[in-house]
């Protein structure tokens, strides 16, 4: 028997929108993270009205539902999850640019556009959207508001809820609302402001103005290369302390320098500990100023060559490095496990250090590529998932890492978001009453428990997403 609410779904967006099949269900049962759930059906709304008319039929027939967008997220939260196998929604054919206002430097977008698309769209306005996901080609701006994201040049241009100024949301009963305003006060309680980072567990975006931001008159990129990563952390800290807020901070170990460096053919030097990629904007000769500055600092705490690019060609392809660095991981071995946690960036060294025995005590290899501006940190936990027994020590490491940068003073997410990943962590970082603040603050919104069941808020045991326990099919 057809399930009643497959044939009211295809009332309202025709058959060819709502899927069933097992594969189908089998592409929507995890986002990019190591978690797997189980899609109930999966359906591709057009537009606001017609997806607020597929969370209206979920709530009628009790069914819970999970908002996705181009699935790139990596701490579970589009992972349909729970007891009941959610109906996925997913977002991709609301993809249009509606409108575009120069003079106010904002833009109208449907949660489907993609993160570059929008920036490509406005470029030659001179304006850009300024977070910048390294997944910037392929994630939606409806995901970069869900999660918050950042990305190497938020060190200066802010993570995403600096760029949103209103939204209209369905709500999990299936109502409309507009959250926010294009008035920089708007007026009433910032419901704006507790939307964005909630991970799709208050409702559905589906319209966002965001903020567009002026392309820098000019801009120089530094890279710069040292013999310890004791060194390069200093560098870091030597950079901010000097009061220079750098456009991006990066840094890359010397695990995924070689890998970047097979894959872009750049001349990286492949027997550095750690490469700086330094990026500094602003008005054409205080850009070049502040490199100067830059480039004397990263010289005295001991880089062995600072080059600054030449041209936009070379500055891309540095960019292109850093910025395809997790999916280069490919050449070494067919696993990894992204971490994000951020510490402050005075422990920066310690916190590497332990990070390093963390791995090699689990006998795992180790990169790191991260935002060292921000203190916030990606180890890369590599592996072959074939060998009996490694997703189990992955797993450990994992705790480990997270452990280690809370004691350091740091916390859970920088950028990636809780999901399912680190629902169970959540405790490390939060009293009881923060926590019941949050599940208030979430039934507010969703007093039926529909919307992305199992996200976020701990659970105390399991449903899915218990990483330790799941099949090997169910990891990357
Ligand atoms: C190679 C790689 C590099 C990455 N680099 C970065 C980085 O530099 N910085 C960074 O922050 N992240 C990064 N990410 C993580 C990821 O790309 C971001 O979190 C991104 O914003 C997710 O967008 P998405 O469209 O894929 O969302 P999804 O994965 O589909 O969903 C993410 C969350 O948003 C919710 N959601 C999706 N759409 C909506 C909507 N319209 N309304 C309400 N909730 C919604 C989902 O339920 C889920 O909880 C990276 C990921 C990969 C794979």
């Amino acid at each position: 028997m057809t399930d009643p609410l497959v044939s009211d779904l295809r009332r309202v967006l025709g058959g060819a929108a709502v899927r069933t099949d097992a594969i189908e269900l089998s592409l929507y049962a995890r986002d990019a993270s190591l978690i797997s759930g189980e899609a109930g059906l999966v359906c591709f709304p057009s537009n606001a009205e017609q997806l607020s008319a597929v969370v209206r039929a979920c709530a009628a027939h009790g069914r819970p539902f999970v908002p996705r967008g181009s699935g790139t997220g990596l701490a579970g939260g589009a992972t349909p999850a729970g007891d009941v196998p959610p109906v996925v929604i997913v977002t991709t054919k609301m993809n249009r640019i509606l409108e575009i206002d120069e003079e106010q430097r904002v833009a109208w977008v449907e949660p489907g556009v993609l993160n570059l698309d929008l920036s490509r769209e406005v470029a030659h306005l001179g304006l850009h959207f300024a977070p910048d996901p390294s997944s910037q080609q392929s994630c939606s701006i409806g995901g970069n508001v869900a999660n918050n994201s950042g990305g190497p040049h938020c060190l200066l241009y802010g993570v995403t809820n600096g760029h949103v100024l209103a939204m209209e949301v369905v709500l999990p009963d299936g109502t409309l609302a507009m959250l926010g305003g294009i008035d920089p006060e708007p007026d009433g309680l910032d419901l704006r402001g507790a939307f964005v980072g909630s991970e799709g567990t208050m409702g559905i975006a589906t319209r966002i103005a965001v903020r567009l931001t002026p392309l820098p008159p000019s801009v120089e990129t530094l890279l710069a290369d040292f013999a310890t990563m004791h060194e390069a952390a200093a560098a870091v800290t030597g950079v901010i302390a000097e009061g220079i807020v750098p456009a991006a901070l990066e840094m890359m170990d010397r695990n995924i320098v070689e890998v970047v460096e097979a894959y872009i053919h750049a001349g990286l030097p492949v027997d550095a500990a750690a490469l700086l990629l330094v990026e500094v904007d602003g008005l054409a000769g205080g850009a070049a100023e502040q490199a100067r500055r830059v480039e004397k600092i990263l010289r005295a705490n001991g880089a062995r060559s600072v080059e600054i690019a030449s041209d936009e060609e070379q500055r891309a392809l540095w960019w292109k490095g850093r910025k395809s660095a997790f999916g280069a991981i490919a050449r070494i071995a067919p696993n990894y496990y992204l971490h994000d946690c951020v510490v402050p960036r005075s422990r920066l060294v310690e916190v590497l250090e332990q990070v390093s025995e963390i791995a090699a005590g689990q006998g795992l290899v180790l990169g790191n590529v991260f935002h060292a501006g921000d203190g916030n940190l990606h180890p890369l936990l590599i592996f072959d998932q074939r060998v009996p027994g490694t997703l189990e020590r992955v797993h450990q490491a994992g705790r480990q890492i997270v452990e280690a940068c809370v004691a350091a003073g740091g916390t859970l997410s920088g950028e990636h978001g809780i999901g399912l990943e680190k629902r169970e962590h959540m405790g490390l970082v939060f009293g009881a009453a923060d926590l019941e603040a949050q599940r208030w603050l979430r039934q507010a919104f969703d007093p039926s428990g529909l919307c992305n069941p199992e996200k976020i808020l701990p659970t105390g045991g399991s449903r899915c997403g218990d990483i330790a326990s799941l099949p090997a099919g169910a990891w990357v």
